[in-house]
């Protein structure tokens, strides 16, 4: 199969869809990749990498376009791109169609085959493409808190792990899945004495087995969160309600419990928030303060660390875009009920529930 690889035109998003070595992997199953010039530059890999990869280097989106049959990508097509999509070209990225009308359009007009991200589903119901962000997410929620922590940031001025003699700072985890799970490690590891929420006993059952002696588990109550965020030095916003907006788990009123210079990083914004007062923030402009609390509510939080990103997300990505270059997408998803459920359009008609759901189309 012919495989292309746009560099990404969304404003900041350095990440690529193919590493040299997803392109060397490709080509070895007989594929030829073509990738438009620099576009792994942003997440640290030149042209020459992919060439002795053995790829070939476009100059123009236009021409990866004109000749692949696969598009491979990250962010959802932009405006822009539409004209350039042909019919039949098959689409492998994230879309999040259920959020953007234009483009669901845009791609039934197109006749493009969407398989998106964010939809392929484990028999587990996981959903393995989006785990690796927010694996990043989870960890760098702690790099980003404890470096808002200090006092020239308008933090507490409390170093995370404490010094002999000195007690380490507290951290509050709202939700234990993959985000909560990654910021509670690496809080843990930094030696600040966690707390991580959760509503499910099973997953606190879990958590407690596998967490260090310096994460306590406690049940998500509104009673437990008033009395724990207190004492919080850094409060971590990670729940998730499939399919809904985040419960504002910290309302307004209660930022007064809180001591002034604590810092809450709401990685949930991006379905809401888990915090009252958290709205998205870029990495330009990361945080603000209400009522003395720091608010860090950056909402493409992995887009800040594209190199880790890009290979989190090549790495998942990569099996599933082989098994669709080695059989086509429609024999792949017949004979793989996970990239089946990562349909979401096809041949002008919606596959996707959810998707026709959020715009009254048919399905
Ligand atoms: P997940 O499904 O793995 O975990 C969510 C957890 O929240 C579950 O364990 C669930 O039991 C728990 N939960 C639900 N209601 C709760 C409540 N009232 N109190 C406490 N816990 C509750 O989801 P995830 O992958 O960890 O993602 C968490 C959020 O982070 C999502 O909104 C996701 O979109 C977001 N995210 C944001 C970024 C970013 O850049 N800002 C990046 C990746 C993920």
């Amino acid at each position: 199969m012919i495989i292309g690889v746009p560099k990404e035109i969304k404003n900041n998003e350095n990440r690529v869809a193919l590493t040299p070595a997803g392109a060397a992997e490709m080509k070895n199953h007989g594929h030829q990749v073509y990738i438009q010039a620099t576009a792994g530059e942003g997440s640290g890999f030149d042209d020459a990498e992919y060439i002795a990869a053995g790829a070939q280097i476009l100059p123009t989106i236009e021409a990866v376009y004109n000749i692949a049959e696969m598009i491979i990508k990250v962010k959802e097509p932009i405006a822009s791109e539409y004209e350039l999509i042909q019919k039949d070209q098959l689409l492998f990225t994230y879309f999040h169609f259920a959020s953007s009308q234009p483009l669901t359009h845009a791609m039934i007009e197109r006749q493009a085959i969407c398989l998106a991200y964010e939809t392929v589903e484990k028999t587990d119901r996981s959903l393995p493409l989006l785990v690796p962000m927010s694996e990043v997410a989870g960890r760098m929620a702690i790099q980003q808190g404890a470096k808002y922590l200090e006092k020239p940031l308008k933090g507490r001025g409390i170093l995370l792990g404490g010094v002999p003699g000195v007690p380490p700072a507290k951290v509050l985890v709202l939700g234990g899945g993959i985000v909560g799970t990654q910021a509670a490690k690496m809080a843990a590891g930094l030696g600040a004495q966690v707390t991580i929420m959760d509503v499910s006993l099973a997953r606190l059952r879990y958590l407690d087995d596998v967490m260090p002696a310096n994460v306590t588990t406690i049940m998500s109550n509104q009673y437990n969160i008033r009395k724990a965020i207190t004492d919080s030095d850094l409060v971590v916003g990670a729940v998730l309600i499939p399919g809904a907006k985040a419960p504002h788990l910290i309302t307004r009123d209660m930022l007064k419990l809180m001591r002034p210079g604590t810092v809450v990083v709401d990685v949930a914004v991006d379905q809401g928030g888990c915090i009252e007062t958290c709205t998205p923030t870029t990495h330009e402009n990361p945080t603000f303060i209400i009522d003395d609390i720091v608010h860090y509510c950056v909402a493409n939080m992995p887009g800040a660390v594209p190199y880790t990103s890009t290979l989190a997300l090549t790495n998942a990505t990569l099996p599933y875009a082989l098994q669709l270059a080695n059989k086509g997408w429609k024999k792949a998803c017949a004979e793989n009920e996970e990239l089946k459920k990562g349909l979401n359009i096809a041949n002008g008609k919606i596959l996707y529930k959810g998707v026709a759901q959020a715009w009254n189309l048919p399905f």
